[in-house]
């Protein structure tokens, strides 16, 4: 939803789990801009490539063409001054500066939609989306089916054991959870050799 008149930029934010229909979403709305006829630049972090390095992919297969980029400088570099639309995908992973950046393109007149995981393995706001949010005109939390309860997911479950903040990986590595069943515990690397010697005595 954009009811802007007359160039004014606008920041648009879609935020919540894995498996929540972000990408979906942020896909969606650049199509439309697309059948709209603006002119829209779309880049996601290297960093992801489990699909493919020049599309952001969903989970369900809707995918559009993408840009690869390190960092927010990145993405100011590979901006075409005559861009209309700005979608940026897993902004998660692109660093603070974005947020800087994004009011910088919206300030220019860009419509900006970012799609990110609002929470990381641990169910701690994963920087910069929650400036993110704070900087938005609009904000969209999506959320997923909990698999292994039904009910509404706002978790993202690791199921390997590392205490790294970015682990890349999808379907195997991690499921969407709801409060209720989120374990957190269960990507401690400290709880599983605790687990194991438990197990050994
Ligand atoms: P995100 O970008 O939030 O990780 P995607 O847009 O890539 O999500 O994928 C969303 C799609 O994932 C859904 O439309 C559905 O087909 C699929 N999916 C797989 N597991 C789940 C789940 N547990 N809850 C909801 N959707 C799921
Ligand atoms: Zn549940």
């Amino acid at each position: 939803m954009n009811f802007a008149k007359g160039g004014l930029g606008w920041i648009e934010v879609v935020c919540g789990p894995m498996f929540s229909g972000k990408s979906e979403e942020l896909i969606r709305r650049l199509r439309r801009a697309e059948i709209a006829r603006q002119r829209v630049q779309i880049f996601k972090p290297g960093i992801d490539q489990r699909y493919a390095d020049d599309h952001i992919v969903s989970h369900s297969e809707v995918k559009i063409r993408s840009t690869n980029v390190k960092n927010a400088a990145d993405v100011m570099e590979r901006l075409d001054l005559r861009t209309e639309i700005i979608g940026i995908d897993e902004a998660q992973f692109l660093g603070m500066e974005l947020v800087e950046t994004v009011v910088k393109l919206a300030d220019m007149g860009k419509r900006v939609i970012i799609a990110g995981l609002d929470t990381d393995y641990l169910g701690r706001p994963f920087h910069p989306m929650p400036e993110l949010l704070a900087v938005a005109d609009e904000i969209t939390k999506t959320l997923a089916i909990c698999v292994q309860c039904g009910n509404p997911a706002k978790h993202t479950q690791r199921l390997v054991a590392s205490e790294d903040l970015i682990v890349v990986g999808a379907a195997g590595m991690y499921e969407a959870r709801c409060r209720r069943c989120f374990e957190p515990e269960l990507a401690s690397v400290k709880t599983r050799s605790e687990v194991k010697q438990t197990a050994a005595v």
